[in-house]
């Protein structure tokens, strides 16, 4: 195949630099989720590197420049493709890069030239825009069962409020338990707040980024955007953290400008209303627990003592860590839009993560990450260890519906 195109057009001049600057010390290899439940060398991040830095420089080497690009091979582009695709993207690899290499944005933005090139995305991710597109969400639901199913009917939405919630597509359509806990604990607290109709609450465009597929990005965004600017909102609250990276991180890019409200993650919400005294959290819970940092929200966007500010406001609970937390958590194999593709990786992460809480002795698991919550409950069906898993709003809502003075748990 002839490129005709630099392998470099969907590079940043930062990107491109450490590209250049990998030394293949491999120091990030002991910290890949993937490398360790496949022990594949391919999918290593040195790999991926030097697999594209032979890409580069077959149309922007001191070769290609002489005579011309030369044909690309073959085999280099479909492994190179299967590669960052199997990938979670979760980051991990970067946190630990003694050169700085900031993975979590590298590859996705590997896999959109791999799409540019027809070479991604890979299995049912190719599904995404037009399902996307259709139904507004990637799971292809209707619109009249986002909210319906799980919302609390005492909880009131206003018409418009300074604040607005977005359940995002996983949480209202997988993960049900979580969402319903924001929405109780929202409630709790008291501040009035709005959300979008079911059928204007469209996909954040996440999926779509992730896969490398960004055609529809500017449609969805826009649409929330202007809602939102539409109904007053000045600050967007979700429970997901692929969402807070994508508004936060992309979406003033995708806009064109700076967003007219501020992006919060439901535990930064609810810890600051435990600090100013809106939300009392007087149940006693005598449990260890264990919280697990997503990759999104800890190292995507540096939220990690708001979510364990809140579990430590809870009277009589131990909470634990796991030998890797904070800007060095494991992935729990839901990342990346591999999952979908790459099912049985997955397992085997969200049971690494089931079986260290088990052997931390944990009463609970504690996630705050829709995607989280649904893999790793999928991973522990039919798996020798077993743990209650809890989103964190989900155990909040859960104390506070509890009588005063009553004891929940054991
Ligand atoms: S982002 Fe995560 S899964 Fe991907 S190469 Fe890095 S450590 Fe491995
Ligand atoms: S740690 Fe950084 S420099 Fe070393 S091999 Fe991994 S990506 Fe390259």
């Amino acid at each position: 195949m002839k490129n005709e195109r630099s392998f470099t057009e969907e590079l940043s001049s930062r990107q491109m630099l450490e590209i250049d600057a990998c030394t293949q010390c491999g120091e990030c290899l002991k910290h890949c989720p993937v490398q360790d439940v496949t022990g594949n060398p391919s999918v290593s991040p040195p790999e991926k590197i030097r697999m594209f830095r032979e890409l580069i420089r077959s149309t922007d080497g001191l070769k290609a420049r002489l005579f011309g690009p030369g044909e690309a091979n073959r085999k280099l582009l479909d492994d190179f493709a299967r590669a960052v695709y199997e990938c979670t993207t979760c980051g991990a690899c970067g946190q630990n890069c003694p050169v700085g290499i900031f993975t979590q944005r590298l590859w996705p933005a590997l896999r959109k030239e791999m799409v540019k090139r027809g070479l991604g995305p890979i299995g049912v991710q190719a599904n995404l825009p037009k399902v996307v597109k259709n139904s507004g969400n990637p799971y292809d639901k209707p619109a009249n069962d986002r909210y319906r199913p799980w919302f609390p009917e005492h909880v009131a939405v206003a018409e418009k409020a300074d604040m607005a919630y977005y359940a995002g597509c996983t949480g209202a359509y997988e993960a049900q338990p979580m969402v319903r806990g924001d929405a109780l604990v929202l409630g709790a607290i008291g501040e009035p707040f709005t959300m979008l109709p079911p059928e204007e609450e469209v996909c954040c465009g996440f999926p779509l980024f992730i896969t490398g597929q960004h055609d529809l990005l500017k449609e969805l965004v826009d649409r929330l955007v202007e809602g939102y600017r539409a109904r007053g909102v000045r600050t967007l609250v979700c429970s997901c953290p692929c969402c807070v990276n994508i508004m936060s991180r992309d979406w003033p890019a995708i806009y064109g400008q700076a967003l007219p409200f501020a992006i919060r993650h439901i535990s930064q919400y609810v810890a600051s209303s435990i600090r100013a005294g809106k939300l009392k959290l007087n149940k006693e819970l005598r449990e260890r627990v264990i919280y697990h940092d997503p990759c999104y929200l800890s190292r995507g966007v540096g939220v990690i003592e708001e979510p364990r500010e809140v579990l430590r406001s809870i009277p009589g609970i131990t909470l634990l860590e796991f030998e890797r937390n904070g800007l060095n958590s494991r992935c729990c194999g839901s990342g990346g839009a591999a999952r979908k593709v790459f099912h049985e990786n997955a397992i085997k992460m969200g049971r690494q993560t089931i079986d260290e809480a088990v052997e931390k002795k944990a009463d609970r698991l504690i996630l705050s990450c829709p995607a989280c919550y649904a893999k790793v409950n999928e991973a522990m069906q039919g798996h020798d260890r077993q743990i209650r898993i809890t989103d964190i709003m989900e155990l909040v809502a859960e104390l506070l519906k509890e009588n005063e003075g009553e004891k929940v748990g054991g």
